[in-house]
């Protein structure tokens, strides 16, 4: 669970599905991927983008083994404290691997609360209290997932209210106005496009060193052969950002 909602941070469920067949086949264990060397972590992740999150399982399963006797913890405190997992990816681990009564408020589930539940925008508190209020009568797994699943086939950006389980008791269908989804807590903004992207480019140029070392024009050249100033940008990014280690003109994985 904790690595399928990772890996489903930004990119959609059918890219993510034979990746993370591939990754739970290669490291069953949090013990596992702790030992393995992040440059082939990274090899496994390529496809996926944003290879942060590749870096941070990997620093989660470090912390799982030492801390946690190689068992993912079932708190909120003990999950928020691993790297990379924020409070979505924490309730939807203790609600789906854990049964636990919290409601886990996504993007889908936030516009079904807005629209269905309340009419109106509703801030991150008020949201999280709705979602927590609608798991605590039943079985929190099947509830969290239905809605989940209305949101991502019914109640979409444009709803498809037709056919919708929920069409007899929504509020925002019942009373209309303008949608209350819009900016509401929970509810993101689309996604630009990934390909022609810095992220496409950020995790090509990850995928090439997962082979080994790489001179730096060879870097550049992988990251954008015609725009060297992007190129640079991108190539200064992933330094930043801990990802890649430049030095002595050559390019690699940072340990
Ligand atoms: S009836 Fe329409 S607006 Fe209401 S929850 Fe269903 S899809 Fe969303």
């Amino acid at each position: 669970v904790l690595v399928s909602e990772v890996m489903l941070q930004q990119t959609p469920v059918a890219r993510v599905t034979p990746v993370w067949r591939d990754f739970i086949g290669t490291y069953p264990t949090p013990a596992s991927l702790a030992d393995a060397p992040l440059a082939e972590v990274l090899q496994l992740w390529s496809g996926l983008g944003y290879p942060r999150r590749a870096r941070n399982l990997r620093a989660s399963a470090v912390v799982i083994v030492e801390r946690h006797g190689g068992r993912v913890p079932s708190t909120l405190e003990e999950l928020l404290a691993l790297p990379g997992v924020g409070p979505y990816t924490a309730r939807a681990v203790l609600a789906f691997a854990f049964a636990q009564p919290v409601g886990v408020l996504d993007t889908n589930a936030g516009r079904v609360l807005a629209r269905a539940l309340a009419n109106d925008r509703l801030g991150h508190a008020r949201a999280q209290q709705l979602a927590d209020e609608l798991v605590s009568g039943g079985s929190p797994s099947v509830i969290n997932q239905a809605l989940l699943d209305v949101g991502a086939q019914h109640c979409r950006s444009l709803p498809r209210c037709g056919g919708c389980p929920l069409g007899s008791f929504c509020l925002w269908r019942k009373v209309g106005g303008d949608d209350p989804a819009q900016r509401s807590a929970g509810v993101s903004r689309p996604q630009p496009r990934y390909a022609g992207s810095d992220r496409e480019a950020r995790g090509r140029l990850v995928r090439a060193l997962g082979a080994g070392e790489l001179d730096r024009d060879r870097a550049l050249a992988i990251i954008d052969g015609t725009d060297r100033p992007r190129a640079e940008r991108v190539l200064s990014g992933l330094a930043a950002d801990g990802m890649i280690a430049v030095s002595g003109g050559s390019v690699r994985v940072a340990d």
